[in-house]
């Protein structure tokens, strides 16, 4: 008698946890997604990185869109603090001087930052700006931005020699190379793994204040590359804050035509660099598709399927 109590108390708890809405059995993080300018597709960007964060179950997402480029960056002034990752998909017109300088507070307290593809073009000028995002490309950058930042041998180069900042090849699959395995936001994926087809930044420059280089992949000169290793994915030393950067994911014509952001492995480094970003650490276990040395992996709806 005593244990078939126990069994339907069992089978009582576990039905109520079935009915609970998915907020009250954990907390989702909050995320604000920072767009409206971009020389990028933004309006397919913002959208498939809210898809991403919020059907993965683990965030609820905000959109806060700037004004038009040249149009009035008054209004455009979101409340950082109430969110624990703020994802930058912008690169565009100045903020307002508050803006700024609310961001600036967010961060320095130890928010959390993710720094997504062109977001590093932005704001060649602000000094501290780029500080947060280490690396950055076009928009008159140049020497005068802080060094190149590659591999050699494995081992990183600061490289002084002047040049434009920020270049890429021509668009196509290639490997993503694995420097830092123990870090929470890699840990227990492939160390090489086929990233959908997609631009691979190059030639990036600015204050290279990284933390750890988390992926590279080479610009081969091939296919129109600078012929180094350069680094794609990684964090930024920056005080408290926790920042992580991804120069991954170009945008495609439409969410459904949209490869390098369909990209199970650029989907599970999102969510990953999110979370840690968001909490410091990573609970997401490895995903059964996430693509391998093989070939790419694609998530065409934005969800990682059900096991
Ligand atoms: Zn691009």
């Amino acid at each position: 008698m005593k244990r078939l109590f126990a069994v339907l108390t069992s089978l009582l708890l576990l039905s109520a946890i079935a009915i609970m809405p998915a907020s009250a059995k954990s907390k989702r993080f909050k995320a604000l997604i920072v767009s409206g300018q971009n020389n990028h597709n933004w309006p397919v960007s913002h959208k498939a990185l809210k898809l991403i964060l919020d059907n993965s179950g683990m965030f609820e997402s905000d959109i806060v869109l700037t004004a038009a480029a040249g149009g009035d960056m008054s209004k455009f002034t979101p409340d950082f603090e109430k969110y624990d990752v703020v994802v930058l998909d912008y690169n565009g017109d100045r903020w307002p001087a508050e803006t700024d300088a609310a961001f600036l507070r967010y961060v320095q307290n130890g928010g959390g930052v993710v720094v997504y593809h062109a977001a590093d073009n932005a704001f060649a000028g602000w000094e501290e700006f780029n500080k947060i995002i280490a690396l950055g490309g076009w928009e008159g950058r140049t020497e005068k931005s802080g060094p190149y930042y590659y591999l050699k041998d494995s081992k990183p180069v600061l490289d002084n020699s002047p040049g434009p900042g920020g270049s890429h090849g021509r668009q196509r699959e290639y490997p993503m190379h694995c420097r830092s395995a123990k870090h929470p936001i890699t840990k227990g994926l492939p160390d090489n793994w086929i990233h959908a087809q997609d631009e691979m930044y190059d030639r990036m420059r600015g204050p290279a204040n990284i933390k750890d280089l988390l992926y590279s992949g080479f610009a081969d000169k091939a296919t129109g590359g600078s012929g180094r290793e350069e680094p794609l994915v990684f964090t930024v030393d920056y005080g408290k804050a926790r920042v992580f950067h991804i120069m991954l994911g170009h945008a495609g014509a439409t969410l459904e035509n949209n490869p390098a952001m369909q990209c199970a492995g650029f989907q599970t480094l999102v969510l990953r660099g999110a979370e840690w970003a968001a909490t410091g650490k990573v609970k997401q276990p490895l995903p059964a598709d996430f693509p391998t040395d093989k070939k790419p992996s694609f998530r065409l709806d934005y969800k990682q399927p059900k096991k």
